[in-house]
């Protein structure tokens, strides 16, 4: 007993990369909705094309559900 819990012992948190949304650069027109909807405000608009700071993004892609052109997944 004790042990073959689902080896859940690792589970303290999730991989900061495997939630973190991707800029597809050729869908972008830089129109800066995905900055303005994310709430954590890890989205800047760069060279006309949205840059995730991934150090700030949470995952919640709220930005990708705003992005007219379905530029973020
Ligand atoms: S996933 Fe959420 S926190 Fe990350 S960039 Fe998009 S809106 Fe911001
Ligand atoms: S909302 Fe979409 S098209 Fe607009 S800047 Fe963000 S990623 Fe680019």
């Amino acid at each position: 007993m004790g042990r073959g819990m689902g080896g859940g012992a690792g589970f303290a948190g999730a991989p900061p990369t495997a939630t973190i949304p991707t800029v597809d650069v050729e869908k972008c027109v830089g129109c800066g909705e995905c900055a303005k909807a994310c709430p954590f405000g890890a989205i800047e608009i760069k060279d006309g094309k949205a840059t995730v700071n991934a150090a700030l993004c949470r995952g919640c892609k709220v930005c990708a559900s705003a992005c007219p052109t379905g530029a973020i997944s």
